[in-house]
């Protein structure tokens, strides 16, 4: 920004680099400038622009001296004026040492939105608190050493106009700017789940085309397409056009999408968002009395005094969770029977119709049986998605994140570890895979690491209809409250491995961490609707799909290789010889009569099967935990997809069926089996809960720590795990 021969001056001066001062207009920069430079400041324009440059020598106690330069005062980073193009540019291309962020500590809440976009753009920052005089005589004070502890800077209280705390300010800049080189990690936060989501893909683009990347860090290069900003956009495209023709078609998808669904835009998500993590730093005990921050407690903050309540929070949280569970199950209750009995009904109806033979076992076997018990789910899974849309779109989830914060620490995870959390299914119906990729916005490798690996414990949307189908058929009279609780098992698996692996093979200190906290908002009906529409299409579609493809192929593993002709001819002379001695009696009879027969024949096909033999032979390994050999391989098959477990059980109880039991369901048919035991299903819902994670999000975990060792760690501890467990469980309960 300024010409070379002045930057290299500038940089010359003093081996700690010049300092800025930086704040917005109005805050007293240019009266502490004077108070540092005396009448030794030049004043000029920046080249080619005709904005008022000011520098100027400082003196420090110690003798020595410094530049300081004084910035345009501006609001924001972004490329509204040019003041703010200007301001940006020499922090981000002349890179001074340390800038002084002169704030009016009267609006400390609107003053800090620069603040957060300087530490975004990664410029090391000294907190001037200034217009400490006018904050005192409006009542507002400020827990100094607080903010210091919840933003991680040197804050410092200062009157500019009587040159109290401006010595100090300067000198911890030149100790920052010494310490810094004019760098620091920036700032990440979060912004929401429609943003997180594209971000890390739109950052791989960025570092991949090296667009700006010398000058500002490639997350807020990324953010820029999110913002539209011309002059970074315009100067990206002359470094790769086709890489940012890419980030402005991600860029304009999500644009689309947030105005579909929460009629708002990315720019003022990302400001609600920064906004929110002002407001939890200052809102946290730092700032008290009665600031125009005060005056404006508008709703949002009202509620936030109840919902994020140290002890009201978190027992609303609770409830929250428990309610979801119970109108799912009370009100999903009666669609689901609609359903699955239009299943069972349409695999009666086509059995009548077909001739007995493989193609006929397929289609109400594998495919109407394994994928309509998967499908048979999707109401209650619907209104559960229904309800965690308004939760999100309402800027609860955020309040969540805030509350849990708390307890993270103590388990050696990060607060911002919360939101893959809650995407991997920490309120239940979310996904491991986007769970673990969300882990990116965590800066601490070590911290990162611990929340990739325990996301797969949460109750992602897979595992939901096999803790339905079980707690439906054995605890019938309090299914909200043991779905409930298996959602904070979940939870509490997760921090306990994480506090076991924090304190073993992934030690580490913990990084501070600030939450944010958007304002609330009503959420649209339209938005919801788009959203739980959005992801009951995703089951719908893996179910078609995936949950097909493998429910065949288990299909084809219970099935062949079939019986040798030996044994076949024995059934077969079974039947005759019932027929021969009960000659003269109608069909119906006699089909009751060798109704045994057929009972031990499909038991032994099934049995004789591939997936048959296989099952039973881990059985010897099972059998504590209370698994015959259906449970094995319908858990064998769930490491591909945990809803492979329904469809499994559903094909081999379909399979391994009677006539009589045909317009069963799958629900039916386990509540009928005298071997499933109380204690057998506990074991199984524990065991679903903690096991292996499914083989995408397996994908996702080597991809995203770099190491297949990690893969093999989360397959393989989750399994002891879990078997551990769920042998605790039966042998107690049998
Ligand atoms: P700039 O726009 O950031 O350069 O702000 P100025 O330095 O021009 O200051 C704006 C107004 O605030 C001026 O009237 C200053 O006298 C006044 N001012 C600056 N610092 C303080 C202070 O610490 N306390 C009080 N009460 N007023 C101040
Ligand atoms: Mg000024």
């Amino acid at each position: 920004m300024f010409d070379d021969a002045t930057s290299e001056r500038l940089h010359k001066d003093t081996e700690a680099g010049f300092i800025a001062i930086a704040g917005n207009p109005n805050s007293g920069k240019t009266t502490a400038f004077n108070r540092y430079t005396g009448a030794r400041q030049h004043v000029g324009n920046y080249p080619g622009i005709t904005v008022e440059k000011k520098e100027g020598l400082a003196h420090l106690s110690d003798g020595s001296t410094v530049t300081l330069v004084d910035l345009p005062g501006t609001y924001s980073l972004t490329a509204y004026s040019l003041e703010e193009v200007v301001a940006r540019r020499v922090l981000a291309e002349d890179r001074p040492g340390a800038v002084i962020d002169v704030l009016n500590t009267s609006v400390l809440e609107r003053n800090l939105y620069l603040s957060v976009q300087m530490l975004e753009m990664g410029t090391p920052l000294v907190l001037c608190l200034n217009m400490m005089d006018e904050a005192k005589e409006r009542g507002v004070t400020i827990d100094i050493e607080r903010l210091e502890q919840k933003t991680g800077l040197k804050c410092v209280a200062a009157v500019a106009r009587s040159g109290e705390g401006l010595d100090e300010a300067l000198t911890e800049a030149v100790k920052l700017s010494k310490a810094t080189k004019g760098r620091i990690d920036p700032l990440v936060i979060s912004y929401g789940p429609d943003l997180d989501a594209v971000l890390p893909r739109m950052i791989e683009l960025v570092e991949k085309a090296k667009l700006l990347t010398d000058q500002y860090p490639s997350r807020w290069v990324a953010m820029k397409f999110l913002e539209k900003d011309k002059d970074i956009i315009g100067r990206c495209r002359r470094i790769d056009n086709a890489a940012c023709d890419q980030l402005a078609a991600i860029a304009a998808k999500v644009e689309a999408h947030l105005r579909s669904t929460l009629n708002t835009y990315p720019e003022a998500v990302i400001a609600d968002y920064r906004y929110g993590w002002i407001n939890s730093i200052i809102k946290d005990g730092v700032l008290t009395g009665d600031s125009e921050a005060f005056e404006r407690i508008a709703l949002s903050d009202k509620l936030d005094k109840i919902l994020t309540n140290r002890l009201l929070g978190p027992i609303i949280l609770l409830v929250v969770l428990y309610a979801m569970y119970f109108f799912t199950i009370e009100v999903g209750q009666y669609p689901n029977d609609w359903l699955s009995g239009a299943f069972d009904w349409l695999s009666e109806f086509i059995g009548d119709k077909m001739a007995d033979g493989p193609l006929k076992s397929l289609i109400t076997a594998g495919i109407i049986s394994g994928v309509g018990g998967v499908l048979g789910f999707v109401p209650l899974i619907m209104i559960m998605f229904f309800m965690i849309a308004f939760l999100e779109d309402s800027g609860y989830m955020a309040r969540v994140a805030y509350i849990m914060d708390r307890v993270f620490r103590f388990f050696g995870l990060h607060g911002a570890s919360i939101m893959p959390f809650i995407i991997g299914g920490g309120i239940a119906g979310g996904c491991a895979v986007p769970g673990v990729m969300g882990a990116r916005t965590l800066r601490s490798p070590k911290e990162r690491l611990a929340t990739i690996l325990t996301v797969p414990f949460m109750t992602c949307g897979a595992k939901i209809p096999v803790f339905l189908l079980f707690t439906g058929i054995f605890f019938k009279d309090n299914q909200p409250m043991v779905m409930f609780i298996l959602t904070l098992a979940g939870w509490a698996a997760a921090l306990l491995v994480s506090l076991l692996l924090r304190s073993t093979i992934i030690r580490g200190e913990p990084t501070p961490f600030v939450m944010e906290l958007p304002p609330y908002r009503l959420p649209t009906l339209a938005g919801i609707c788009i959203h739980t529409w959005e992801r009951t299409w995703q089951y719908i579609k893996k179910a078609g799909t995936i949950i097909l493809g493998i429910s065949i192929l288990i299909w084809a593993a219970m099935t062949f290789p079939d019986l040798p002709d030996s044994e076949m001819t024995m059934y077969d002379n079974q039947r005759a010889s019932i027929t021969a001695a009960n000659e003269g009696k109608s069909e119906d009879e006699l089909s009751a009569l060798t109704a045994d027969i057929d009972n031990a024949e499909s038991a032994e096909k099934l049995r004789h099967s591939l997936a048959g033999r296989l099952g039973i032979a881990m059985e010897t390994v099972t059998e504590p935990a209370g698994f015959d050999w259906r449970t094995n391989i319908a858990l064998l098959g769930g490491i591909a997809a945990k809803e492979v477990v329904i469809s499994t059980l559903g094909t081999a109880y379909s399979l391994g069926a009677t006539d009589a039991e045909e317009d069963q369901s799958l629900a039916e048919r386990i509540e009928n089996d005298s071997n499933w035991k109380f204690s057998n299903a506990v074991a199984l819902l524990l065991f679903t809960l903690l096991y292996s994670p499914c083989f995408v999000t397996l994908a996702m975990i080597r991809q995203e720590t770099g190491r297949w060792g990690w893969l093999f760690f989360s397959l393989f501890f989750n399994l002891i795990l879990a078997y551990a467990v769920a042998v605790v469980a039966n042998q107690l309960l049998a």
